[in-house]
């Protein structure tokens, strides 16, 4: 289960369920399970000295048993506005991901990794262009959460949603994603609730459908980018696997099944994606379907040659949108220079 070579175990791998039966191993009531639970997640404590309600021989069986820190901050910065924070953590095998802090909006919006590197090959994500190194466990994807939560509690603060947009596929790394999501949702634990989580997939199929079937209310974002095929393949290769008319029946589908609103992602290249043709035939392909878009200018990275759209086209773009009745919402670059985009710190290092 926890393929993080660092020992001893990582805490946030396992589940409420997983960590009782370790307890009652120990010849100890289940209920100290809930208390070391809720001293993970609620108090958020990182080291076994702060469960004070334990004895100190469970203290020191926790800590010999499990870690609580698994994961090293390498690099941290802070854009000039301050409202963007991007830390790349270094896992216990050395590879690096990154997670992003938002504020806006009274929101603190954490963009975590569900993956180092992608094997998705995006043409320009920084993150597909280093390919995939590894799937990240269900712990490591928490502990980014925990990790800034702790930082946001010293200030009187709290994350109030998280977004699984940073590196990597999520539905490429299903199960753990969803542990993970499932772990930082528990109400005996951290308690987010489910609508203020997200999963963005670049739109792999099977697992859209597996994930309307299983009922969990987490909301879902589609990377669309491109309303034609020939023009999405040579953005987002997968979507030679999965046609465009596959992926938006599957999302219809989702809507259906749920009664839950789908947003879609597209990040404008200069003309390449935000002609008002393009937004035209988006339109067509959405109408009648309960969905959001968001449009961002896209963050330039340094193997791909396009670049971001002007403001006036993003808005030219949303309103053509808008006067088709799709809803759609231009979004800011956030920290841009300290290279805030998906993958970008990793790529660099
Ligand atoms: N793999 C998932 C989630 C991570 S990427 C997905 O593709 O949805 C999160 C979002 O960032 C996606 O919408 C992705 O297309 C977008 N993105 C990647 N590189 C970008 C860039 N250089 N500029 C703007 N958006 C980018
Ligand atoms: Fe992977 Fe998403 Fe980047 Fe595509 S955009 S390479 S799916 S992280």
């Amino acid at each position: 289960m926890n393929d993080n070579p660092v020992k001893p175990l990582s805490i946030y791998d396992l589940d409420l369920v997983q960590l009782q039966e370790r307890v009652v191993d120990w010849g100890e009531p289940s209920y100290r399970a809930l208390q070391i639970w809720q001293g993970v997640y609620k108090q958020l404590w990182s080291s076994p000295v702060g469960f004070t309600s334990l004895s100190k021989g469970l203290r020191q069986r926790l800590d010999a048993e499990f870690s609580l820190w698994n994961m090293r901050p390498e690099i941290s910065k802070t854009s000039l506005d301050k409202n963007t924070v991007k830390t790349l953590f270094r896992l216990g095998d050395e590879k690096a991901i990154e997670t992003v802090l938002m504020r806006y909006n009274k929101r603190n919006t954490l963009c975590i990794s569900s993956q180092a590197g992608c094997g998705m090959g995006c043409v320009f994500c920084a993150t597909g262009q280093m390919g995939l190194k590894r799937n990240l466990t269900s712990g490591e994807i928490v502990e980014q959460v925990v990790y800034y939560a702790r930082i946001l509690k010293a200030s009187g603060e709290s994350i109030t949603n998280v977004v699984v947009m940073g590196m990597g596929e999520p539905f490429h790394n299903y199960d753990a994603t969803l542990h993970a999501l499932d772990r930082l949702n528990d109400k005996d634990g951290f308690n987010l609730g489910a609508r203020r989580l997200t999963i963005s997939t670049v739109g792999l199929v099977p697992a859209i459908r597996r994930f309307a079937s299983e009922g969990r209310q987490y909301n879902l974002a589609v990377s669309l980018h491109a309303a034609e095929d020939e023009l999405r393949s040579s953005l987002l290769p997968i979507n030679k696997k999965y046609p465009l008319n596959e992926l938006l029946a599957a999302c219809r589908d989702y809507v259906e099944q749920t009664r839950r609103r789908i947003t879609f992602e597209w990040a404008l290249i200069l003309d390449v994606n935000d002609s008002m043709e393009q937004a035209q035939i988006l339109a067509s392909k959405l109408k009648g379907l309960l969905c959001h878009v968001n449009v961002i200018p896209l963050n330039p990275t340094p193997q791909y040659r396009g670049t971001g759209t002007t403001r006036q086209r993003a808005e030219i773009f949303r309103d053509e949108l808008a006067h088709h009745g799709i809803p759609c919402t231009v979004r800011l670059r956030r920290g841009i220079e300290i290279q805030a985009g998906c993958g970008q710190l990793a790529i660099q290092v």
